[in-house]
């Protein structure tokens, strides 16, 4: 049975990237090795991390005023290495769930942490609005899809201080004004690429704005000055993101891919809503166009064990939500067909029929 792959994390990938990936793990090339077995310092590899780069650069039309690397660790890294660069005295940090409060609680270590605003209080089922941002943060912090909660920020907000954004699950899938932002980072398993590595898209100014001594590694000097190549970058996880960056180009690049994401996004979102067994989670206007949170309507809570086992037969896969918010979770990643949502889609439809006949 095809299966429909709505994991939230690590999760779906183009099919050509599984090829290609395959292929290079046989022979890389036509070098008659292994990608996984080459080094780093190879003129066959230095051209696919220089290629991702330039991918990124161009799909998301990155300034020439920023720097962008690849770097181990995945995002929970960044947590403490953003603050340990950039945290003098406060920053700033939207609290939105899960990986913010992570972020923030590292932070801490560091210096000190204002909360400019939070969604807790609904258990962050919504994206604050209008809060005020303090002139005297050293960095203001926001994760602009929650992966957990399925809410995501529909605009790239205007920061008075430097804006550091965690896009580990929306890298991509949208337009993005790159310019309002300080950093940009994110781990790349969620919408790039095999857990492993994570991309920093860093406007360069920050460079000279690291406020401690660091260790090596964890200053951001290092990984611009060396291309990614201070040590041994995620070689594997780097080729993948390649074959995807090289996917979404030729689909017609980010607007295209924000297009279908949209229309994905609305079949199921519309079904959520007209399905009398099911409902939303997330406020209208928040509502995450990569992970796409619900739960069973009022009245009908106790079928939900047995709509995720009605889902599972028919082939659905990773749709148990989150045990923070209950239910369930599709994550709709770029990768994902749109076949897949019209499965799900069907299968809802068909259990309805079978629930309330
Ligand atoms: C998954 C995720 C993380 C954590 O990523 P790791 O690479 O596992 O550390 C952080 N932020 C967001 C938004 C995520 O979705």
């Amino acid at each position: 049975m095809k299966k429909h792959n709505f994991s939230a994390g690590p999760s779906i990938l183009p099919q050509v990237a599984y090829e290609n990936a395959a292929k290079a793990i046989m022979d890389f090339n036509g070098t008659g090795l292994s990608i996984l077995s080459i080094s780093h310092r190879t003129k066959d590899f230095e051209q696919v991390l220089n290629s991702a780069q330039e991918l990124m650069r161009e799909l998301l039309a990155i300034p020439d005023n920023y720097s962008i690397y690849f770097v181990g660790g995945g995002a929970s890294t960044q947590f403490f290495h953003l603050p340990a660069n950039f945290l003098g005295t406060k920053a700033g940090y939207v609290n939105t769930g899960v990986w913010t409060k992570k972020a923030i609680k590292e932070a801490k270590l560091y210096g000190e942490v204002q909360v400019v605003a939070s969604s807790e209080d609904k258990n962050f089922s919504y994206i604050p609005k209008g809060f005020e941002i303090p002139a005297d943060l050293d960095y203001l912090y926001i994760c602009t899809n929650n992966t957990i909660y399925g809410t995501e920020y529909k605009c790239d907000i205007d920061s008075p201080v430097p804006l550091i954004a965690d896009m580990s699950s929306d890298i991509l899938s949208r337009p993005v004004d790159v310019s309002k932002y300080a950093l940009i980072y994110g781990g790349a398993q969620k919408n790039l690429a095999p857990a492993g590595v994570s991309f920093v898209i860093i406007r360069n100014d920050m460079l000279d704005k690291v406020v401690r001594p660091l260790p090596t590694m964890m200053n951001v000097n290092t990984h611009v000055e060396n291309n990614s190549m201070f040590n041994t970058p995620p070689v594997f996880p780097i080729f993948v993101m390649n074959e995807t960056l090289k996917w979404i180009k030729s689909i017609g690049g980010v607007e295209q891919m924000y297009k279908i994401n949209l229309e994905k996004a609305q079949l199921l979102y519309d079904e959520i809503e007209r399905n009398s067994l099911f409902r939303p989670t997330v406020a209208a206007e928040d509502r995450s166009l990569m992970n796409i949170c619900f739960v069973m309507s009022e009245g009908n809570e106790e079928l939900a064990p047995e709509f995720l086992e009605f889902a599972t037969q028919r082939g659905m896969v990773g749709i148990k939500g989150h045990r923070l918010v209950g239910g369930f979770r599709a994550s709709c990643y770029n990768a994902l067909p749109k076949e897949s949502v019209e499965a799900l889609v069907a299968c809802m439809q068909e259990f309805e029929q079978l629930k309330t006949k």
